[in-house]
Parts: C-alpha cells; structure tokens; sequence
C-alpha cells in the first residue's frame, strides 16, 4: 500500500518551531520512503479559524520547502463526519451524556479525594429512557461519548517502541459536545481513514489520543493506520515554549531573513541523535532521517544555535546560490565581492551592509584625523589589488610611526564607518582610490 502521511494544523494560529517539527518529520518520512505528504488543515472550529492563518500556514511550509501534494480541509467534510456519527449511534458506540462541566468537575473531584483515578462513571449509560427524556425537558443537551471497549490497546510506536494502554483506565472521550460541533479526536479518524493515510506522525501530546481513536478506526470498520509520536520542543533553558513567542515563528525567523535551509536543518536535528551541522539541502536531511533517531527527551530549541548554524551555512554557500538574491549585487565582481563577506555574515540581508561600504556612499568615522589624512597622501595609484592594503599600510606605519590597532583601526573606521567587518586586504580593492581617498579625508563617499 503506498504510504501517505498529513501534516494536520488547525489554522488558529501561525506555524512555530514546534509544529514545524511534526511537518517536516511527515515530510521527510514520505520523501524518504516515496510516499505523498498531505496537508490537512483541521478547521472545525470555525471560529478560531481564518483564512489568513491558513494562507500563513501555506506560506511557512513553502518557504521551507515542504510541499505537499494535495490540501484537505476539515469544514468541507462535515457530511462525512456525521455520517460516522450515525454509523456509532446505530452500533451503539456513541452515547448521549448530560452532565454539566460543574457536574463532571464535581465527580472528579470525589474521585480524586477517595484516590481513585478520575474516569467518567458511565453515568449516562445507565440512563433509562424516561430518565433521558426528562433531563431534554428541562432543556438539557446531550453532547455525545464513545463507548470504549475496556480492553488492552497496543501499538508499535515509530519513536517510542510498543506500547500498551488499558482503554479501562480511560474515561469515554466525548466526541460531539452539546452544540453539535465536533472535537478533534472523531474527524481526524475519519480523514485519516477516508484518505488512506498510512502513518499518522505527530507530536507527544498526542499520544493519549491514540488508544481512543484505534478503537475509533475499529469501531467505524477501518484498519487503524501506523502511529509515532515525536518528542516536544523546549527552550534553551528546558522550560515549555510558548507559542506567542515570536522568536520561535516561522514568520518571525522569515523577517530576519534566516535561510530557510537553516530552519529545516534545525528543525529536523535537534532532539535528534544527528548533529546539528549544515547539510547540503533538503534532500541530505531525507537520507539521513530515521526514527530511530529520536531522541525521547525533548528537543530543545536555542535561537542562538539556529543563528550560529545559519551563520555557517551562508558561509560555505558559493556565490552561484545567493547571485539571484543578492539583488543590486548580482553584477560584475560579484563574486569577488561575496568571497570578501560571506564569512562576516550572520543573515544574507547583512551583506547589502557590504555592498553599500564597498559602493558607497558612507559617513566615515574619523577617529584619527592627521593619521587618516596621511594615509589618504600615502594611497598609491591604481589598479588596486590583494597586495595594496599590506604595502600601502606599510606605507603609512613608516610615515607616521603609528602602529598595529593605533593603525589599522582608524583606517578601517575611516574606510568603512565600521569597527568590523571582513578583511580590509579584499576590500580596499573594491572600494577603490576615489572613494578610500575622500572617505580618509573625511568626505562622504
Ligand atoms: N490538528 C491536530 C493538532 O494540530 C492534529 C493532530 C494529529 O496529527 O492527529 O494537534
């Protein structure tokens, strides 16, 4: 059977490093294997739902590369839910409860206090008919349970191994609630169901989801499809994330113009026993992903890591892989240029910084006026080249016996309004006489 897998986001909000997670582990699984990877975007709430997220949901998985092969949405589908609502009522799997949030809270409570664990009682099942009918008179609705079977549920888990769940241990999950509207557990099934999905790979917070919905898959006559459950992400500190935070966004890390390869990479290594390393391109990131690899502690997110890796990767890509994006800078010499600061570099958009020293025009930081003004005399004719820097500076030491930092960093303050910067031995040449000339003298250039 071919292998198809989802990546299922509730379109209520924009995708984070967490969720990303999930995407790409789905991603990776069906590209590994050959498999289709679908977007489920699970909008039964219509409330909570917009479109904008969806859009935002769209946009964050193409920028990373992750593409699927067809989009499903939950809201379109409300016939198919009812109908396996119907199929439940008539086996008698589903059962209407009327009991109250206080109500349940209360029993939970007694429960608790007697040490017993907090299941629902199965009160409701017990209801006669007359009971039922007059709790509808007093205007009560019912929201609907599933009747679990009170047996032992087990699966081979991709990450975490076999496990085993007495469904006994359970209460009955609710799967339509007064209002009529659905919870995530019943759709989910039905979808994974009606779209042939193979493999439902997701975060840890689903796991006790899953002994539920296998009898679901059972009880509507299905084949429950495999599961794994992958660790959760945390902060560098090992405190929970929390979503708001902007700097775990997907947009947020797009604003700062960090390479989506970066992203990806990060995403799919840490909580993994893989390194976190710059890998050639996605495709390196399918051949080495295996489950195996999980690590079952949680992966902890770090944004200065994903920066420092972001850092690396720019700095070996060739000039070829980052023309097109320069921009203004794709022209001749660019690649001379990109030689000179891709090293420097901690995000792409830094380099236009470069180009701007390299081309002008700038304010120059003039810290040592009669120093700079003797080296603007010293500045030998052009063409310019890797050896100008070293002789003209050799030049302006013998002149002016001003040394080391006393020399250089006036010169480089004075040539590139910056205190740092790549190696003034590659940019001088671009620079040029006219504009070193001027900046030295003190003239924007
Ligand atoms: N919409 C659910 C979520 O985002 C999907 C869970 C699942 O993959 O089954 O948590």
């Amino acid at each position: 059977m071919a292998v198809t897998v989802r990546f299922a986001p509730s379109p209520t909000g924009r995708l984070h490093a967490g969720n990303i997670r999930t995407a790409l582990f789905n991603f990776l699984f069906a590209r590994k294997i050959g498999g289709r990877f679908l977007l489920r975007l699970d909008d039964t709430d219509a409330e909570r739902s917009t479109e904008e997220f969806a859009d935002g949901i769209r946009e964050d998985l193409s920028w990373l590369g992750l593409d699927w092969a067809e989009e499903i949405r939950q809201s379109g589908r409300f016939d198919r839910y009812a109908a396996a609502v119907e199929k439940l009522k008539t086996s008698g799997r589903l059962y209407p409860a009327y009991e109250s949030p206080e109500e349940l809270e209360l029993k939970r409570k007694r429960q608790l206090a007697r040490g017993k664990p907090p299941v629902y009682d199965r009160a409701a099942l017990k209801l006669t008919d007359a009971e039922r009918a007059k709790l509808e008179a007093e205007g009560r609705k019912a929201h609907w349970r599933f009747k679990l079977e009170q047996r032992d549920v087990t699966w081979d888990d991709l990450v975490r191994g076999r496990q085993h769940v007495d469904a006994a241990s359970l209460s009955d999950p609710v799967l339509v609630r007064a209002d009529g509207t659905y919870l995530y557990t019943l759709p989910s099934v039905v979808d994974d169901n009606d779209l042939r999905v193979t493999h439902v790979i997701r975060g840890e917070d689903h796991v006790a989801n899953t002994a539920p919905q296998i009898q679901l898959f059972e009880a509507l006559g299905a084949v429950p499809p495999a599961f794994g459950h992958h660790n959760l992400l945390v902060g560098a500190d090992g405190q929970a994330l929390s979503k708001r935070d902007k700097s775990i966004s997907i947009s947020g890390m797009r604003e700062e113009e960090i390479e989506p390869l970066a992203v990806a990479i990060y995403a799919g290594t840490i909580g993994t026993s893989d390194a976190v390393a710059p890998h050639a391109g996605l495709d390196e990131l399918v051949q080495s992903f295996d489950f195996a690899k999980l690590s079952r502690a949680p992966a902890r997110f770090d944004g200065h890591e994903l920066r420092l890796l972001n850092a690396k990767l720019l700095h070996a890509l060739p000039f070829e892989a980052v023309a097109a994006r320069l921009g203004e800078m794709d022209i001749d010499g660019g690649n001379d240029f990109w030689e000179a600061v891709r090293g420097n570099l901690g995000v792409l958009a830094e380099a236009k910084l470069w180009w701007r020293v390299v081309n002008g025009p700038i304010e120059p930081v003039i810290a040592d006026a009669p120093l700079c003004q003797a080296a603007a005399k010293l500045l030998p004719p052009e063409p310019w080249d890797g050896e100008t820097w070293s002789v003209w500076s050799s030049a302006v030491k013998e002149a002016t016996g001003v040394k080391n930092k006393a020399l250089f960093q006036p010169l480089r303050l004075a040539l590139t309004a910056s205190a740092h910067g790549p190696e003034l031995k590659h940019l001088l040449p671009m620079i040029g006489r006219t504009r070193a000339k001027a900046r030295l003298e003190g003239t924007a250039a």
